[in-house]
């Protein structure tokens, strides 16, 4: 009766606490229905954003999309004495690196980067795409307003610069517009391989493409519901010792479930549950929709944590099509078919996320894990800089979320006591001020 009694207190006492921080309330607030509309009408103005479309003109193609991008950021930077560093990243693709690219074009991408206070090269980035298309991916000269696809990520990452810039953080944003989507997945190539060689310190890319559509292909109206695309496990495949190693390590300690990317995708998920009760985020355990593509993609290849952000139901007959209208159906990506209250709230997602992350001490390095025929499991960690505390969680092996935590001060070791290794998954973050929790780490280390 006594051990009953022990295991019952055990299992009720560490509940989820949710503890709130009244700026995240009011960065939700502050995203801008009205902005976004006006940023997405602009952005469909310029008639078309194919990557090759013309670069000269001041009213139309991906030059002038691109310029007036830039152009938004820096009076953003205006606005908060300066705190953006705004810059184009860019790379030429050749002629022929695949059938979509049919003459030489320079991919350029903007990036604002907000520095952070205590950790400077640390990035949580928020990107959005410039580029668009019709039904003929080398078309580019038809008009392609590629509204919702992806100027709503476009409009939401600058208006994420507006509401965040007022703000300080512990850790940088990078507010991003990648091009060459439609063409290959190129800007973020150019950018993930620009962030490797300046050895940024990547917490995680939300890369937010079509935020914006609510009336699905499938019949259902949905303005709550949004998906979160993570691949399983985020490792540097350029590196294939490690990959074999991670890969055997798995299949005895498990982790098959709970790579860097899914973490980060449990972290967003917990976040509006948190603050945004009202929404709906559903986790997708796939790295992209089946058999397509998006642009957390090359970020995930270098090894960095990267998930997709996007609405729950598609609309096929507007996304890269000519404008036209065939068998009584309009089909194409225009302005007036996006829904605006929805992709505020997808927006404030992003916001809330990034002011989160921001806000809180790096992951722990190494995690360790032991317990092996133990009435008990043992946590061990490094001690991070900053941290006020360290939180464990775990959850059954089936479940998708963290259900289970404990919170300890600072220590950097722990026992769960009553808690079995076998039954569950384990997980450490560092707590900071305010109760900002670090992403999930998943122990890397077996202790014996
Ligand atoms: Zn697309």
């Amino acid at each position: 009766m006594k051990q009953l009694l022990i295991v019952f207190t055990i299992l009720f006492s560490f509940g989820i606490q949710a503890q709130t921080d009244q700026k995240i309330y009011d960065i939700i607030d502050a995203v801008s229905e009205e902005r976004l509309r006006s940023d997405v009408k602009t952005l469909a103005d310029f008639g078309t954003r194919h990557t090759l479309s013309d670069t000269l003109s001041e009213t139309r193609g991906i030059g002038a999309a691109r310029r007036w991008i830039k152009g938004q950021f820096e009076t953003i930077s205006k606005d908060c004495n300066d705190c953006l560093e705004v810059f184009y990243q860019k790379d030429l693709v050749e002629k022929g690196r695949n059938q979509r690219i049919v003459k030489d074009v320079m991919v350029v991408n903007v990036v604002a980067i907000q520095r952070g206070t205590t950790y400077p090269n640390r990035y949580i980035i928020m990107s959005g795409d410039i580029d668009s298309r019709v039904s003929d991916p080398t078309d580019f000269t038809s008009d392609s307003p590629g509204a919702n696809d992806n100027a709503t990520g476009m409009a939401g990452a600058i208006e994420a610069a507006r509401v965040l810039s007022k703000y300080k953080f512990e850790s940088s944003i990078i507010y991003l517009g990648l091009s060459g989507e439609e063409q290959g997945l190129f800007g973020g190539q150019g950018l993930a391989k620009y962030a490797k060689e300046n050895n940024w310190d990547i917490i995680g890319v939300l890369n937010n493409d079509m935020i914006g559509n609510i009336s699905g292909v499938d019949g259902v109206i949905d303005n709550r519901t949004f998906r979160i695309f993570s691949e399983a496990v985020t490792t540097d495949e350029t590196d294939p010792e490690k990959l074999a190693r991670q890969a055997r390590g798995r299949r005895f300690y498990g982790g098959e479930v709970d790579g860097t990317s899914r973490q980060l995708a449990r972290y967003i998920h917990k976040t509006t549950k948190t603050y945004m009760p009202e929404m709906n985020p559903m986790m997708v355990y796939r790295l992209d929709r089946f058999g397509r593509g998006g642009h957390h993609r090359p970020f995930n290849d270098a090894g960095f944590a990267g998930i997709r952000i996007m609405e729950a139901h598609e609309n096929y007959t507007q996304q890269h099509q000519d404008i036209r209208t065939e068998n009584g159906i309009n089909y194409g990506d225009t302005f007036e078919r996006v829904n605006f209250p929805y992709c505020k709230k997808l927006t404030a997602v992003n916001t809330i996320t990034m002011a989160s992350l921001a806000s809180a001490p790096p992951s722990p390095k190494e995690v360790g894990i032991g317990g092996i025929v133990e009435p008990s499991a043992k946590l061990k960690w490094d001690k991070v800089e900053g941290a006020i505390g360290y939180k464990i969680y775990w959850r059954d092996t089936t479940s998708p979320t963290w259900d289970n935590s404990r919170y300890v001060a600072d220590v950097t070791e722990f026992t769960l006591e009553g808690i079995v290794i076998d039954n569950f998954f384990f997980g450490v973050v560092a707590v900071g001020r305010d109760n900002h929790e670090s992403v999930v780490v998943f122990p890397n280390k077996i202790m014996r």
